[in-house]
């Protein structure tokens, strides 16, 4: 099977096309000029453009579906050339606000929920990809061209920034390297320039992975999938805190570089019964002490047969409360795309 041009950092691409500077040319088109076939980069020679397409293919990813939520979240199917499928999300964060002269006050921002696996080995009991299986990792390529997809079919341009979250399908960290180089290739200023703080992988707590990740000192912001504070729920919840448990992870967050003005962000899977009590968030208070963390209550999302329910919305806002006035930094985060299930843990490659 062929390679994807998307694979390849621009210095490699050096290595693949000469001179040097075609790989720059390659990828403003690619990047910057959103080319959707290697013929149409007009100031690629000819020879190249051949030499380019016998070798490789441009984009791995083909828009099988798009489903759109009535908070204006769109969720992406694509197929993979092996016929796998995975999920992506564009997330509106602000919408476009104009003054009463039409002028522009501030533009829209969008965060990109991209998949990182098809499929996970973790077996999170709350999830639905989980339920899938472990198929393969995805190529740096394959985890570019979710971001490249999207923002070419929303015609966002190349220099509006978006966020990226790796929350999608699969464990990031259980795919450290093509993750790392993806991270590398987003942010190259030549490319789509998404610098590593506004890019966030969010882990189910693979603490060795962690460690690994903080020595590659990327730059990138880390979001811990904790769920619970004790370790018998928590291993009936993610079976991986067997192998590393509570407090492994949270060793590994404090080894872990932070940018002074960021935060670890810990999310917290609130369920009704199971963890959403003030006896959890005085132990999550003990637990976070000395870490810069900001804790993202979410609200469990049933799915059809699940286990678990919903939280109250009196029990998430005194939980809530007790975090904030024990001086740890804690919001509810609304779940976007509930609707079309492209909120948290919802993931799943269902065929069209
Ligand atoms: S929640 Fe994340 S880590 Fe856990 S099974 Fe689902 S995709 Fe894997």
């Amino acid at each position: 099977m062929k390679k994807s041009v998307l694979d390849f950092t621009k210095d490699e691409l050096s290595q693949i096309v000469k001179p040097s500077f075609r790989a720059k040319q390659l990828y403003h088109w690619i990047y910057q000029k959103y080319a959707n076939s290697f013929e149409e980069m007009k100031n690629i020679p000819k020879d190249i453009k051949e030499q380019l397409s016998d070798n490789y293919i441009l984009n791995p990813l083909e828009i099988v579906k798009i489903e759109e939520s009535s908070d204006g979240s769109k969720k992406y199917l694509f197929r993979l050339t092996d016929g796998f499928t995975i999920e992506s999300v564009l997330l509106p964060m602000k919408k476009e606000k104009v003054d009463e002269d039409g002028k522009i006050i501030h533009l829209s921002k969008y965060s990109i929920c991209v998949s990182s696996q098809v499929g996970c080995k973790i077996g999170c009991a709350f999830c639905l990809t989980a339920k899938e299986g472990f198929k393969r990792d995805l190529t740096p390529g394959e985890i570019i061209a979710q971001v490249l997809e999207i923002k070419k079919d929303n015609d966002i341009a190349q220099n509006r920034r978006v966020n990226i979250v790796y929350m999608g399908m699969g464990e990031p960290l259980d795919n450290i390297n093509n993750l790392a180089k993806a991270i590398e290739i987003f942010k190259d200023p030549e490319g789509l320039a998404i610098g590593a703080r506004r890019q966030t992988i969010s882990t189910s707590g693979l603490s060795a992975q962690i460690e690994k990740l903080g020595k590659m000192n990327l730059g990138v912001l880390l979001a811990i999938s904790l769920h619970a504070v004790d370790d018998e729920l928590r291993e009936k919840l993610m079976p991986i805190n067997r192998a590393y448990n509570i407090e492994s992870v949270i060793n590994a967050v404090r080894s872990f570089p932070i940018d002074a003005r960021k935060r670890v962000m810990f999310e917290y899977l609130v369920m009704k019964g199971l963890n959403d009590d003030i006896k959890s968030a005085k132990k999550l208070v003990k637990l976070l002490s000395g870490i810069r963390a900001k804790v993202n209550l979410i609200y469990f999302n049933p799915y059809p047969n699940s286990p678990f329910q919903r939280p109250s919305q009196k029990d998430m806002f005194e939980f809530k409360e007790y975090l904030n006035n024990h001086s740890v930094l804690c919001t509810i985060r609304q779940s976007k795309g509930l609707d079309i299930s492209a909120a948290c843990g919802q993931l799943y490659s269902s065929q069209p």
